[in-house]
């Protein structure tokens, strides 16, 4: 049965029915946000730093528990708000202590995270879209096709959910003793066509009543969308990981759609306008090896003049493509990455090879399309996609 009642009218809003169902979802809020929500209800600001506090510090999902809220409030927030993540629908966990979980966001999507611990830190990679419009060659994620954009409530969810799991499972109870210290958009999904819900999560990620974390600790990855980098810049200026894949137009424009309405030129303007505010002084690259394609030495060369030209300081993080069912593409020789990676640390950049994590839960991202249902275009997408792929490795560099 459904509950309706009568909602206390917000400031200059005529009184509404509110159903069960319609009860807002406090995870879409960052602190701004909460503060005008508690005064839309009557309460003070300091009441939406406590509530912000037990949400997101103390990773709290009752009310009854939030003891220094007033029960009257209490009371409150149980009828007219809830505090609700995705839900996982599959978890994984490798023996090299990566954790995947699957999450549920409804109509037949799901998105997935990715815990990776390391000695120092612990890093969760989370989702900001279902599916992805990007279409990258080399992508398991671009070939499902877009499905939606996630809420802030889904995304700033998987890492509310991340947490929890992993303070329940280490027996943690002391708020200020986190277990994610860094977050990276680069999950599913471009995280700069989302900007509407993604700005709120990064705001609630670094606020001192939120998640506490620096913007050094922060990452957010994009395919190249040059505008919105700027709008990411004037916003919320976390670190920048930016696609590169190709040293110019001409392959980039095979391997990312992208490239042919922001060539490279653009997107390295950009990236010089970001570092103004960036939190440190360089851009990291991210360069998928593909068998073949790019990781040729001439390909390093070009690289190196690239970023010589363009004046951009960056580092370069190489990814040996993991293939995938649906795609043609070649893993590259770990001979040629070694090479390819020495060639750019001569030159002055620092570069590394990523570590393989996770490989026994398929975790690597872009891996596990396959337990994602497909709701648009697939068949036709990847037809063109496989036939793109085939011209590429036919012809190879040669046609560029
Ligand atoms: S690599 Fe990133 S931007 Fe490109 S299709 Fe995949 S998820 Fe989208």
């Amino acid at each position: 049965m459904t509950d309706i009642r009568e909602e206390p009218a917000a400031a200059g809003a005529a009184t509404s029915v509110v159903r069960e169902d319609d009860r807002v979802n406090l995870l879409d809020f960052d602190l701004e946000g909460l503060t005008a929500w508690c005064a839309s209800h009557g309460e003070k600001a300091f009441r939406a730093t406590q509530l912000a506090r037990w949400l997101h510090r103390h990773v709290e999902g009752d009310f009854e528990q939030m003891t220094n809220l007033a029960k009257s409030f209490r009371a409150k927030l149980a009828e007219l708000a809830k505090i609700e993540p995705p839900q996982p629908i599959a978890e994984k966990k490798s023996a090299d202590g990566t954790r995947k979980w699957l999450f549920d966001v409804g109509n037949g999507n799901a998105v997935e995270s990715v815990f990776i611990p390391e000695d120092d830190r612990g890093t969760l990679c989370i989702s900001t879209q279902a599916g992805c419009a990007m279409g990258c060659l080399f992508c398991s994620t671009g070939k499902q096709g877009f499905n939606r954009n996630l809420r802030t409530s889904e995304i700033v969810g998987q890492l509310w959910w991340a947490e929890r799991e992993l303070r329940r499972d280490r027996g943690i109870t002391d708020p200020n003793d986190r277990v994610i210290s860094n977050v990276v958009l680069m999950g599913m999904g471009e995280p700069l066509q989302n900007l509407d819900n993604v700005i709120p999560a990064l705001k609630l990620f670094l606020d001192d009543n939120g998640y506490g974390l620096s913007r050094r600790r922060v990452t957010v990855s994009t395919s190249g969308l040059v505008r919105q980098m700027d709008k990411l810049a004037e916003a919320a200026p976390v670190a920048l990981a930016v696609s590169l894949h190709a040293a110019d137009d001409a392959l980039r424009d095979k391997l990312m759609p992208v490239n042919r309405k922001h060539p490279l030129a653009d997107l390295m303007a950009a990236c010089r306008r970001y570092l103004k505010v960036a939190p440190r002084d360089f851009i990291t690259f991210e360069y998928v090896m593909l068998g073949g394609i790019n990781d040729g030495l001439d390909e390093a060369d070009k690289l190196i003049e690239l970023v010589r030209r363009e004046n951009v300081p960056c580092k370069f993080n190489l990814i040996p493509f993991n293939p995938f069912t649906q795609s043609d593409l070649r893993k590259p020789e770990r001979d040629r990455v070694l090479a390819f990676c020495r060639r750019l640390n001569e030159a002055g950049i620092v570069t590394t090879v990523r570590k393989t994590r996770g490989d026994d839960i398929d975790a690597a991202c872009g891996q596990l399309a396959g337990e994602v249902r497909d709701r648009t275009r697939r068949a036709e997408r990847l037809a063109q996609q496989k036939a793109e792929a085939a011209v590429i490795l036919q012809k190879g560099l040669g046609t560029r």
